[in-house]
């Protein structure tokens, strides 16, 4: 398997630190609004990195973080009158029902900022005793960039450049940095602002230190893969890189994925130019898988620009699979038993070379775009082959084979395997005894597991009402 390695600039043999083991960490949301789709798009695609490298067999470690400490966050929180946690606990559950509802898998660990502040505090020490990092007059401590030989290896940028392009750039209470490069590990707190103690002020940490931390601790020092937008690789992953490596002497993150921006009439969507769709938008007007296909439907490095006519390509798209397993379940209902003949044997073999092409699609750097063009392929040979005279087991391979492909790439196209609406409400039923019951445990279980078919559910006076998401 290839990927490509911005960190090298191109694609590189895929070769575990561990044999068997991948340990893979992708910058995840800050939590202060519904997540829009361009968010939408790391989760998405490496979401489908992940599956298909579980499903060559490799036990994946994958750490996706909330980023619950920020200057939007608590903008929201001072509007609303609550404290930051209401508004960061608020849209990281909203975001997990999009997650869910686009059948991105749970992460191993989903860690928090502020839930690991400890831990950054000990990394910015360190940072200070190797002389990577400095404490200004007010408490601030930047991390030392000139210390750093190695800085700016991922950007490839012309670092003299923006240094003196820097100069100018610096904002006021910035004026004790002694690099206009050199960035935030540590800050002193402001009015409103929520705080930590600390060794240099009360305050509260930078962004960047986050990943290195939490990669670190749940990752360990050295990992595989390290994914998120193209956006960040500068600043964020440089800076990452620059606290990791100079705290633990180890190289960073081995590989290096960066998936391109969903634009809108070709320009960039995102929340400050107010030219974005929320994934919630979205669902009001289609099944969610729909957008899944559609970010598939390109190559995670592309950029991909969204227009009402892409989705409904994607909607005809996914129709076409879900529609040819519907026709293969209801040829399996009146199928003979019995196994393939020897002709279908053959015709099996032929369709073995379209999971070839998949696969050698995925080997290549993730190519989504070709390995859905292979599910169609396949789509049509079992369309042109099975017909009610065919056998069971013959039946039976062909949509094993479409499931099992569009399952690496997160779709669901067996709808038969959906749960039912009877089935719903007898659980609901059983929840609504369990609470009277008092079993919580049983009670949330039972939520639990309805919510990962995708089963929202709502407490109102008329009762429970449940809707998918
Ligand atoms: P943020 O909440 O802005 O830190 O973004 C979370 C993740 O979404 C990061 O990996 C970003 O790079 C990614 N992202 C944000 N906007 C877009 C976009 N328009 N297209 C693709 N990825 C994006
Ligand atoms: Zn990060």
């Amino acid at each position: 398997m290839k990927v490509f390695n911005t960190l090298s600039r191109q694609k590189e043999e895929f070769v575990p630190l561990q044999e068997g083991k991948v340990s893979m960490y992708v910058c995840g949301p800050t939590v202060y609004n519904l997540i829009h789709i361009g968010n939408a798009r790391p989760m998405i695609v490496f979401d489908t990195a992940r599956r298909y490298m579980e499903h060559k067999g490799y036990a994946v470690n994958y750490v996706s973080n909330f980023t619950d400490v920020d200057d939007k966050i608590i903008k929201k929180a001072n509007e609303e009158g609550v404290e930051p946690s209401v508004i960061s606990e608020r849209y990281i559950e909203e975001c997990k029902k999009d997650m869910k509802a686009l059948n991105v898998k749970e992460a191993t660990t989903h860690p928090k900022a502020t839930e690991e502040i400890g831990g950054m505090i000990d990394m910015i020490q360190t940072l200070i005793d190797k002389d990577h990092a400095y404490v200004a007059q007010d408490g601030t401590v930047y991390y030392k960039t000139r210390s750093f030989k190695e800085y700016g290896k991922l950007s490839h940028k012309n670092l003299d450049d923006l240094r003196s392009g820097g100069r100018s750039l610096l904002v006021s209470g910035e004026d004790q940095k002694q690099d206009p490069l050199d960035f935030v590990l540590w800050k002193p707190k402001k009015e409103g602002e929520p705080y930590w103690e600390s060794p240099w002020c009360e305050g509260r940490p930078g962004w960047h230190i986050e990943c290195s931390v939490m990669s670190k601790k749940y990752l360990g020092e050295e990992i595989d893969i390290h994914a998120g937008g193209e956006d960040l690789i500068f600043p964020h992953h440089e800076n990452e890189i620059a606290q990791s490596e100079a705290a633990n002497g180890k190289e960073f993150a081995k590989y290096w994925l960066h998936n391109g921006f969903l634009n809108i009439d070709n320009k960039k969507m995102s929340k400050s130019l107010g030219n974005f769709f929320t994934v919630r938008d979205i669902s009001e007007k289609y099944d969610l898988q729909v957008l899944r296909f559609f970010m598939l439907s390109a190559h995670y490095r592309s950029p991909l620009n969204f227009s009402a006519d892409l989705m409904e390509a994607a909607k005809n798209g996914l129709d076409r699979i879900v529609t040819s397993v519907a026709n293969l379940n209801y040829l399996l209902e009146n199928a003979a038993d019995g196994e393939a003949a020897e002709k279908e044997q053959t015709l099996l073999k032929e369709a073995e070379g379209y999971i070839t092409k998949f696969d050698e699609a995925m080997d290549d750097d993730f190519n989504t775009a070709d390995a859905v063009s292979a599910i169609f392929e396949l789509v049509k040979f079992a369309n042109t082959n099975a017909s009610g005279a065919s056998s069971k087991a013959f039946i039976q391979a062909l949509k094993d084979e479409i499931v099992m492909l569009s399952d690496i790439c997160g779709l669901i196209v067996d709808k038969k395997e959906e749960i039912l609406d009877t089935e719903i409400e007898a659980l609901i039923q059983e929840r609504q005894e369990a609470r009277k019951a008092k079993n919580f445990a049983r009670a949330d279980e039972i939520r639990d597991t309805l919510a990962a078919q995708g089963i929202i559910l709502e407490d109102t006076r008329e009762g429970v009402k449940w809707k998918r998401a």
